[in-house]
């Protein structure tokens, strides 16, 4: 890629990645289901990881090719232009990616610690004691462990998928223990971890981009509106499960980073707190047919968005030519399919302008 496909990227990237992100909150308030809405999340950043590798990988329409209005001169003052700016960004990005990824290698290296240091793994008697039935599915290889430290509960995967309960939480009544447990439970059940991985890719990725922030921060709150609504459901009343949140926390609210903590922030317990409330107040229960159809028809429009969006290209490359419509193929990909057997262009048509290749050459790409 030259430094014009280059700047075209990484000005066009972040653009499609805020609207998909606002697709996503908008659709959300549509749907009005919790556990759609984490349906939404997940397919968001597969989505998200998607737009990426397709920015890299594949051509793309050129909509708004307006480019050959330029002067040559003026072309050319601007390609040596984005030749610095992409120059500096790919600085700034390799800096602020490898602070992210050392940053997350710390946390997980602490975090195993914890495990193997701080906790130990709950006994059969313990486990037997647990107020779980037998209709409460457990998932396969599930460690249960006992912090001695105060903390908030809190469930993590990577191996094995784990629940860590603080060893105060063991001394409270059968309620609150239940409550905590089928909250955990349902985020292992609905592969949460999992969703939280892929967030954590998007983060590390575009770790500059303030959408994916807010994305973190409305799939992490989707994700506790999910698990809370399924555990106050399954307990006795839903007022209930509201005093075990505000047991869990006046006691503490700190856990591990990088894990599904059961309340991290204040804020986000008053907002859970706020959408339980509000599920009493519009006694809604079973899933509807209405909903489901909802459901499948925001999923569909989020795909519709994505895919519209891919091709969604601002008119910055000052090399495009303005005798196609479709960017030539990045060249990592092209030379892979030559390999292959199949011929693809990689190379801008010729058009009036094609001197400007020559800055190419003068760059030394
Ligand atoms: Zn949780």
């Amino acid at each position: 890629m030259n430094a014009s496909q280059l700047f075209e990227t990484v000005t066009s990237l972040p653009l499609q990645v805020l609207i998909v992100v606002i697709s996503i909150v908008f659709l959300s308030r549509f749907v009005d289901r919790a556990a759609t809405n984490c349906r939404l999340w997940t397919v968001g950043f597969v989505a998200i990881l998607g737009l990426i590798a397709a920015a890299f990988l594949l051509p793309h329409l050129r909509l708004f090719n307006d480019g050959s209005r330029l002067s040559e001169s003026a072309a050319r003052t601007m390609f040596a232009l984005q030749v610095w700016i992409i120059k500096a960004l790919v600085v700034v990005w390799i800096i602020g990616f490898t602070f992210v990824l050392i940053r997350r290698l710390g946390r997980i290296i602490v975090l195993t610690q914890f495990f193997s240091q701080r906790c130990r793994v709950m006994t059969d008697e313990e486990i037997a004691t647990l107020p779980l039935d037998g209709q409460d599915e457990l998932p396969k290889q599930l460690r249960l462990l006992v912090s001695l430290e105060k903390h908030g509960p809190f469930c993590w995967q990577l191996q094995h998928p784990t629940i860590v309960l603080p060893s105060c939480l063991l001394r409270e009544d059968d309620g609150v223990i239940r409550h905590v447990l089928l909250h955990e439970l349902e985020h292992l059940r609905t592969n949460h971890p999992l969703q939280h991985f892929l967030q954590g890719i998007c983060n590390a990725l575009l770790w500059f981009h303030p959408a994916i922030w807010w994305a973190a921060r409305n799939a992490e709150l989707t994700r506790e509106f999910h698990c809370d609504e399924v555990a106050a459901k399954a307990g006795t009343t839903i007022a209930s499960y509201l005093r075990t949140l505000a047991k869990i926390a006046e006691q503490t609210r700190c856990a591990p980073t990088c894990t599904l903590a059961f309340g991290r922030r204040k804020s986000a317990i008053i907002r859970r707190t706020e959408h339980l409330v509000s599920r009493i107040e519009s006694a809604r229960g079973q899933c509807s047919s209405r909903d489901q159809r909802r459901a499948s028809l925001a999923i569909g429009c989020l795909f519709l968005v994505v895919l519209v969006v891919s091709q969604l290209w601002l008119p910055v490359n000052v090399l495009a030519s303005s005798r196609t419509r479709l960017s030539p193929w990045p060249t990592w990909t092209a030379e892979m399919l030559h390999d292959f057997g199949v011929s693809v262009r990689d190379y801008e048509r010729f058009d009036a302008r094609h001197d400007l290749n020559e800055c190419l050459s003068d760059d030394g790409n």
